[in-house]
């Protein structure tokens, strides 16, 4: 008959509850069991490994050697895990009348055949399935981590954990500050205590791409603010004393400049939305007017010329030259190129013609006519109203000419008259 009684050797051992004996009505005292001394009795150990019972052997202390060396062994690959005997391995002293080992030495070397060592594991379950072993609790938390650190700075994280720990009302957020108000991990994500082959242990950021690949979804939400311009708008304001057809700015438009909170929710990374918190104008924009003429255009000279250009000096008067007649006044030289109608009129002709090169003519339905010649271009066009001192082209050197200068003519009622009677500089 055996008296099977529970003995702690090392931490393979497993421990028998006293009463499974107290049943049998047996007067075993377990604070007395392992004093094997008992006449007549001895310790036999019982080996279970996964693939069930090995056999007894009568000295404990050699299982613990095999048991060690072989975790030495493993511990040799893998020395930051923390190894162990698989868990179906089991030993379980009895004390017997009449020890029956036989063939201890087979019955170790089979242990040293069956044994597995495994790794203390926290197995990584997505939805109720492992899918990753990881070395253990801190490895798991490691591993949550990376997985934020896609669609999160460390800073942020870091700040999120602090912020939960605070009580009351959050101080407002700084300029491109970002404040992560809540994390949501759709799945199911959670952790066990588990054993598993070494190799099959991952690290906590091949963990985290694997979570990843597996389709994992964090959604993220956070407060950002930011300083936002304001476009300012543009107005047009009538101006009677300007001519229909031109018009400036009066006042130069300016953007303004607010702050604005957005609440962004993030899905994986991509924004999936956003809503303003809060807004506050810093500076309100400015709105740019710009003034349209609406005085029209007189189309009637005033029978009073202004110079035809910007400044310049008259380098050739009306009268004979080189064996023929000049009918204008050349100026020449100018502070700037533009050249500009004398009076008000309507343009009567424009562009190239001959010895003149490009050239207007301005009727002032006075009477009297002005010709401009030889410019580089002209801005006006046939039919046109020019008011006076409108620009009318650029100075220019084309048709005969020897630089740059403009030619200018003014007539009455078809007769050429000296511009200088007209004209002063
Ligand atoms: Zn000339």
């Amino acid at each position: 008959m055996k008296n099977a009684i529970g003995k702690n050797i090392g931490s393979n051992v497993m421990k028998i509850a006293a009463s499974a004996f107290l049943l049998l009505g047996l007067n075993v005292n377990p604070a007395t069991a392992e004093n094997v001394g008992h006449e007549g009795l001895a310790t036999v150990y019982h080996i279970y490994t996964d693939g069930g019972y090995l056999g007894a052997v009568s000295e404990n202390e050699k299982v613990e050697e095999l048991v060690d060396r072989k975790i030495a062994e493993t511990m040799e690959d893998f020395s930051e895990l923390k190894l162990e005997p698989e868990k179906s391995f089991n030993v379980i002293a009895e004390q017997v009348f009449e020890p029956t080992v036989k063939d201890e030495q087979e019955i170790l070397s089979q242990l040293d055949e069956k044994l597995e060592v495994k790794a203390s594991a926290f197995a990584l379950t997505l939805d109720g399935e492992i899918i990753a072993q990881l070395k253990d609790r801190a490895a798991y938390d490691e591993t949550i981590r990376q997985v934020l650190l896609q669609y999160a700075s460390s800073e942020e994280l870091e700040q999120w954990e602090a912020n939960k720990l605070k009580t009351g009302e959050l101080p407002g957020l700084e300029t491109d500050e970002t404040r992560i108000t809540s994390i949501d991990i759709v799945e199911d994500l959670a952790g066990v205590t588990a054993q598993a082959a070494p190799e099959e242990i991952m690290d906590a950021k091949e963990a985290a791409s694997l979570l990843k690949d597996k389709g994992l979804t964090v959604i993220v939400e956070k407060q950002k603010k930011v300083e936002e311009g304001i476009e300012f708008e543009t107005i047009e304001q009538e101006d009677g004393e300007m001519y229909i057809g031109k018009s400036e700015v009066g006042q130069e438009g300016k953007n303004g400049e607010k702050q604005v909170t957005y609440a962004i929710t993030e899905t994986d990374g991509k924004q999936t939305n956003r809503h303003t918190v809060t807004e506050e104008v810093i500076t309100e924009p400015v709105e740019q007017v710009v003034l349209k003429g609406t005085k029209e255009i007189p189309t009637v000279g005033t029978g009073k010329f202004s110079w035809p250009a910007e400044g310049g000096y008259i380098s050739s008067k009306l009268g004979p030259r080189w064996g023929s007649h000049h009918n204008g006044i050349d100026i020449a030289r100018p502070d700037g190129f533009d050249i500009l109608a004398a009076d008000h009129g309507v343009v009567r002709a424009s562009g190239p013609d001959g010895t003149f090169g490009n050239r207007v003519i301005i009727d002032h339905n006075n009477g009297y006519e002005t010709i401009y010649a030889h410019l580089a271009s002209i801005d006006v066009k046939v039919g046109d109203k020019v008011p006076q001192g409108m620009k009318i082209g650029v100075m220019g050197t084309t048709g005969r000419s020897t630089g740059i200068h403009l030619h200018f003519e003014v007539s009455k009622d078809g007769v050429t008259k000296n511009p200088l009677d007209y004209i002063e500089q």
